[in-house]
């Protein structure tokens, strides 16, 4: 079977009439509609759903608490209501495997509101109540505590059940388990069971985008932030806007961005919006991967183990740039290799599977810092060598763009709070450094803020004092959260030229797009996706 993935909006009050959220949900392009029963808790307006004129067909889920839902009542009164509920003809009904096998009676009761051993499973049809009797089933498992090792065996028993539809939920510790429940369903493509396969949380958020590349049944969605039935579950606009939706089919190759956290991240935006602009078939995806250096190379080993998960570049951000050069130094030269640039950098901010299968780290941040600066008509008037460059921080960014300008011929000289840490820069990339305290004396006709201060939400906070800042001066923040830092207020007052860390931002994003996909960034289309707090 190759049916469309189909996209479920799931509901989980009648605080709105829910006639009125189905409605909403056709609007935004559901398909279909579960109804968690167990959180909505009003059962009267379940049931005038259930026999008013159906607008989409309705998955019934009433939830027990030892799979994650709210149902308080007992287990006899749960039944019951899933038999009366399902005599109302919803379409589907979701009941959990472990109900389903605990008794013969329960068998019995749901095999009477239900097609049983698959027999039309999986047809997304709209019933009327009284043209078939009976719903599909999904049976499903729900895994509060963690992603097992054996998906396919669990798989594999739930597929030797009568169920047309199965459906396993794990809990993600972070992306390497969506990476193996991505591949389980990958491998029951096409099978005579309808799989859905998901791992909730943040470290499962791209086994909802995915779902349609590997042939789900359905992902559950939700209208809007806040009412997720389940961590993790991505509201309908968001599916289609950020992640173009329509446009994920199994050939899709898969981008992202490897993080921890990663929520906020605005790479989403930026890369699927240039995806989508130039037609490139290819999904962009957050990918929260644990925070130390075992669980960025778990996640990595997996993604180049599995070529037909379609991983094919990658975005690396806090706190994983220098595990991602350690992973690439410790693969065989085959395997993996490192740019000049990122070696310097000593961090690598893009992975990029080349096409002989070796796995490229290259470095951006200088670049996008030296593509921002360059929108500064002040900074393109003189040569890069007779520009003098005050670089304040020592830490990873400051490192990338120090190397950048110092290749570009800039005269750099680095203040940062720790001296030692801007001594051995200097020393590496042969610039000069002072003391911190010396930034309000600053040498140089560019100044540029590669600290966290001014970052959101400490926005009153800046490197140099304002009365330090001299007229004329070019001033790049390297902070983009807030998008005008209180420096870059500042230092516009005194009549610097200003160029914002978003600038940086969407500069380091167009050197990544140029690297995977061989062809010049849509820098505007890029710049106009940056959500406006970011922007
Ligand atoms: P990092 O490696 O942690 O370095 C932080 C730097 O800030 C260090 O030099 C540190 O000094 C300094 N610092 C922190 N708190 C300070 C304080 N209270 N007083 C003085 N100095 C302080 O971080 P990073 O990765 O380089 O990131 C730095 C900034 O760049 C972040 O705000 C990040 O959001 C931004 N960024 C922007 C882009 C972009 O594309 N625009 C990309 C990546 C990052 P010590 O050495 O003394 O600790």
């Amino acid at each position: 079977m190759t049916a469309r993935t189909l996209l479920a909006a799931s509901l989980t009050s009648a605080a709105i009439p829910l006639e009125q959220q189905v409605r909403a949900a056709q609007a935004a392009g559901a398909d279909l509609v579960e109804l968690r029963v167990d959180c909505i808790g009003d059962i009267s307006a379940v049931t005038g759903l259930l026999e008013a004129p159906r607008i989409l067909p309705l998955i019934v889920t009433v939830r027990c608490a030892a799979e994650g839902g709210a149902w308080t009542g007992s287990e006899a009164e749960r039944v019951a209501l899933i038999e009366r509920l399902g005599l109302l003809c919803p379409g589907y009904i979701d009941v959990e495997y472990a109900t389903w096998r605990r008794s013969a009676n329960i068998r019995q009761k749901i095999g009477l509101v239900c097609n049983l051993a698959g027999a039309g499973a999986g047809t997304h049809e709209a019933r009327t109540p009284g043209q078939h009797p009976k719903n599909e089933l999904i049976l499903s498992h729900h895994d509060l505590a963690g992603t097992p090792t054996a998906i396919a065996s669990l798989l594999d028993e739930l597929a030797a059940s009568p169920a047309g539809i199965i459906k396993v939920a794990f809990t993600a510790h972070d992306a390497a388990d969506a990476c193996r429940v991505l591949s389980e369903l990958r491998r029951r493509r096409g099978s005579a069971r309808q799989v859905i396969a998901l791992a909730m949380g943040e470290g499962g958020v791209a086994t909802r985008i995915l779902a349609r590349k590997f042939g789900a049944f359905l992902t559950y969605t939700v209208l809007r932030r806040g009412e997720e039935a389940a961590a993790g579950q991505p509201t309908i606009a968001d599916l289609k806007q950020i992640y173009g939706w329509e446009r994920i089919g199994p050939a899709t190759r898969v981008y992202g961005v490897i993080g921890w956290p990663v929520a906020h991240s605005q790479s989403p935006h930026v890369h699927n919006a240039a995806l989508a602009a130039d037609g490139i078939d290819g999904v962009y995806v957050p990918w929260a991967v644990r925070p130390d250096y075992e669980g960025f190379a778990a996640f990595m080993d997996y993604v180049a183990r599995e070529p037909e998960l379609g991983v094919a570049g990658l975005s690396v951000t806090l706190p994983h740039k220098e595990h991602a050069l350690r992973w690439l130094d410790e693969r065989e030269p085959a395997a993996a290799g490192v740019t000049p640039r990122a070696r310097r950098c000593g961090a690598v901010n893009t992975l990029a599977l080349e096409s002989d299968g070796r796995w490229l780290g290259d470095n951006t941040d200088g670049l996008g810092a030296l593509a921002a600066l360059q929108t500064a008509r002040r900074y393109m008037a003189s040569r890069p060598a007779d520009q003098r460059v005050a670089v304040l921080g020592a830490g990873g960014v400051a490192r990338a763009i120090v190397a950048a300008l110092c290749e570009e011929g800039c005269q750099v000289t680095v203040y940062n709070r720790t001296p030692q840490r801007a001594q051995a820069l200097a020393r590496e990339l042969h610039c000069a450094w002072r003391p911190w305290a010396e930034r309000v004396q600053y040498v140089g006709e560019v100044l540029i803020n590669c600290t966290s201060l001014g970052m959101w939400p400490a926005v009153d906070e800046t490197p140099v004092s304002d009365a330090a800042l001299r007229a004329g001066t070019v001033v790049l923040d390297a902070v983009y959260r807030p998008a005008e830092t209180r420096l870059l207020r500042a230092a516009r007052s005194r009549g610097c030229a200003v160029v914002g860390g978003a600038a940086m931002f969407i500069g380091q994003a167009a050197r990544q797009y140029e690297l995977w996909h061989d062809r010049p960034a849509p820098v505007e289309v890029m710049r106009r996706a940056l959500p406006a707090d970011a922007g």
